[in-house]
């Protein structure tokens, strides 16, 4: 791979311009190019455009350097600059977390569509938070709702909990290690879960974007991808934790796992769960409303 250099007399536009096409060149379109830049230069779109004309510089040509280096291997730009957006706030990542997905909204949709009353006071609870996307974007829409995010990973629950406070949700956000819903003790209004859906197999077929720089531990579901849900549906099932009377439980799935998730949930006394598709027309979350 050629490396390529930024001039350090080159002005900050025309250093955009120069990172598009060189990210082009690899195939990599969109907005990598201006996110990149403006995360590596330090600048809000505005400055950008109010001071586009002012010259790199030498420290600035190197980060463009570095980061497209390290774009052009295969990392993604959220892992370079660290942070993601999602449900239009900010999320700051760590090794331990998933890079938060558009598709996953679909998630945050479906069961704020549940709520009759967004107000009123809800017990939400999220099965393997991460980055806490899900649950602060939730909390973000119910003002009197109360939430727990669950992960495995403590790295994770640190980042999660500096994500709610940063979105101002933080007083109304629990984290707790703890495997899947083991030894929570209550009922819950809305349990919602994003949960590693991958089949192991299908591993080594994932984007370099996603088998090198995500957790894996945030992926591998297991021999046929369905362990966790299994898993949840089985806690849910047995207790402590439970799915308040009128509750819903949402999950988000993988584009070919409809079927068997609502047979499962169906197996385990959830009732039909209703299928809802994402942005690109795949299955994509599969909600269950028992009563
Ligand atoms: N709930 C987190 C998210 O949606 C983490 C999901 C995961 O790691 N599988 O980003």
């Amino acid at each position: 791979m050629p490396t390529v250099r930024f001039d350090p007399t080159l002005s900050r536009s025309a250093a955009l311009k120069q990172m598009t096409e060189a990210l082009a060149a690899q195939g990599i379109l969109g907005n990598d190019a201006r996110f990149l830049v403006l995360d590596l230069l330090g600048l809000s779109t505005t400055e950008l455009i109010l001071h586009g004309d002012r010259p790199l510089g030498t420290p600035d040509a190197s980060r463009l350097e570095a980061g497209l280096a390290r774009r052009i291997s295969g990392e993604p730009v959220a892992r370079i600059v660290g942070a993601w957006e999602f449900w239009g706030l900010p999320f700051g990542l760590c090794a331990e977390t998933l890079v938060p997905r558009a598709d996953t909204e679909t998630l945050v949709e479906v069961a704020l569509a549940a709520q009759a009353d967004r107000r009123r006071p809800l017990r939400v609870l999220d099965l393997g938070t991460g980055s806490g996307c899900i649950l602060v974007a939730l909390l973000s829409e119910l003002p009197n709702a109360f939430g727990i995010g669950l992960d495995r990973a403590h790295a994770a629950l640190v980042q999660a909990r500096t994500n709610a406070d940063r979105n101002g949700v933080g007083r109304r956000a629990a984290f707790v290690q703890a495997d899947w819903t083991a030894g929570l003790d209550g009922a819950f209004d809305l349990v919602v879960s994003n949960p590693p859906y991958i089949a192991s197999p299908a591993i080594p077929g994932l984007a370099v974007e996603v088998r090198c720089h995500d957790p894996l531990a945030a992926l591998d579901g297991g021999t046929d991808g369905l362990d966790a849900y299994r898993h949840i549906l089985r806690n849910l099932t047995l207790g402590p934790t439970r799915l308040a009377p009128g509750g819903t439980l949402a999950f988000e799935i993988g584009y070919d796992q409809a079927e068997a998730v609502q047979r499962l949930g169906l197996e385990a006394g959830f009732g039909p769960g209703r299928v809802t598709r994402d942005l690109a027309g795949h299955a994509r979350v599969v909600c269950f409303r028992p009563d």
